[in-house]
């Protein structure tokens, strides 16, 4: 008789996206004729830029010519692009990364899903709240937690709240964690830390051990100075950090495929005697065994986003949703709302005027037939709150933001 996992069955079911599908149908139904505008999007719309289709497809024809044919890929990715990376992503801030320290993957989902893997079962896990759900199912599935509480949280994991009264930055735990996830600029948020908040972490995890899990999926859409494009820009980060990046956000890779992670030479975890041992040998051991690479065209068109022309497309793309993002935290800000985010990030977060995520949702539905995410399918800090994101047409953003302003709060 085959067994299950039971930790799956502590999951709480992802019912938030399946529940807005089902009350925009139900809309739908009784209204046929509505013009609905999608704000909910976590998802990219504009094309990949045409740099990275000509060399992914340059890379296709390669891989059919016997003299340029690829099989299996190096295990931490082709170095042409490992170079690029370290050159443009971290050097152009003044970071120096090793080649070994790059680990090109499929996505910063399966990454910061699979991360956990080279941790024990007995380490104390911090994630903030709201927060993307990956970092805490990964962990579910793992057995790292209790079974979820009524309050909305899984018993063993410390909870970070990030709300407006701590201005989205939070506080360090009272207790001593083990593992903690941050993910800035921030989703669902849209908010960041400045490079002083951020040397706090860092500070605590290196007084405790303490490694971070940094997602930084968004670096792109930074426009402020004073916030880090990469943890490694704090003095100490490349002893305490793993950082996640990904090509999806800034280039428009979600249905391409193609990430990196960086986990330094400097970086160590403990066994049970207090032994320490590298986690960077830990990570290449368990992706060269689970794991075969990206393909060769599309690292060839990741590749692609750092010639000249890929650089000014995914910009002027960038640009496109930042502009959108504007639009709409001022045009919410004009008629009152309280609004966070989108300065440096797609996503706008909006705390509800006096009533629940979900209230606040049937009432964009229904009234003005605008559709967003309610904030608690975060997590419980979420409640109160809601997230719009900078993901649709400049025409469909403008005509949103008109709608929502015929609302009295
Ligand atoms: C979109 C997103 C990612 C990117 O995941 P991929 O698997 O690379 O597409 C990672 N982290 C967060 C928080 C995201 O929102």
């Amino acid at each position: 008789m085959a067994t299950i996992n039971e930790n799956f069955l502590l999951l709480e079911s992802n019912y938030i996206f399946s529940e807005i599908d089902e009350r925009v149908d139900r809309y739908l139904e009784e209204n046929p004729d509505a013009a609905i505008i999608r704000l909910g999007i976590g998802d990219v719309t504009l094309p990949l830029p045409q740099k990275v289709v000509e060399d992914f497809k340059e890379g296709v024809d390669e891989m059919g010519e016997i003299e340029s044919f690829h099989g299996y890929g190096p295990y931490r990715g082709y170095d042409f692009l490992v170079e690029n990376i370290i050159k443009h992503d971290y050097q152009a801030w003044g970071v120096e990364i090793q080649p070994t320290e790059v680990f090109v993957s499929d996505g910063a989902k399966c990454d910061t899903g699979n991360m956990q893997e080279i941790f024990g079962l007995d380490n104390t896990i911090a994630v903030t709240d709201p927060v993307y759900p990956v970092y805490v199912d990964s962990n579910v599935m793992a057995g790292r937690t209790g079974p979820m509480g009524e309050d909305g949280r899984y018993g063993k994991l410390v909870y970070l709240p990030c709300t407006a009264e701590n201005d989205f930055t939070p506080a360090l735990p009272t207790e001593k964690v083990d593992l903690i996830y941050l993910c800035l600029p921030n989703n669902p948020t849209g908010t960041t830390l400045t490079r002083d908040e951020l040397q706090k972490w860092v500070d605590y995890a290196r007084e405790n051990n303490s490694i971070i899990l940094f997602d930084a999926a968004y670096e792109a859409y930074i426009t402020q100075k004073d916030i880090p494009r990469s943890i490694y820009e704090i003095d100490g980060a490349k002893e305490c950090a793993i950082e996640f990046k990904s090509f999806s956000k800034n280039a428009g890779f979600t249905g391409t495929r193609c990430a990196y992670c960086i986990v330094p030479e400097d970086l160590y975890g403990y066994d049970q005697q207090g032994n320490k041992h590298s986690l960077n040998q830990l990570w290449f051991r368990r992706q060269s065994t689970k794991f075969n690479g990206v393909s060769y065209p599309i690292q060839r068109a990741a590749n692609a986003v750092y010639s000249p022309e890929g650089q000014k497309e995914i910009q002027s793309n960038i640009d496109y949703y930042m502009n959108n993002a504007r639009i709409i935290r001022e045009g919410l800000k004009e008629i009152g709302l309280e609004v966070y985010g989108g300065v440096n990030s797609p996503y706008i977060w909006i705390k509800t005027p006096n009533m629940t995520s979900w209230e606040f949702f049937d009432l964009l539905l229904n009234e003005v037939q605008v559709v967003g995410t309610p904030g608690v399918g975060f997590g419980p800090s979420g409640e109160g709150y809601f997230r719009i994101t900078a993901f649709n047409t400049l025409e469909n953003t403008k005509e949103a933001v008109e709608r929502i302003g015929r609302l009295e709060f």
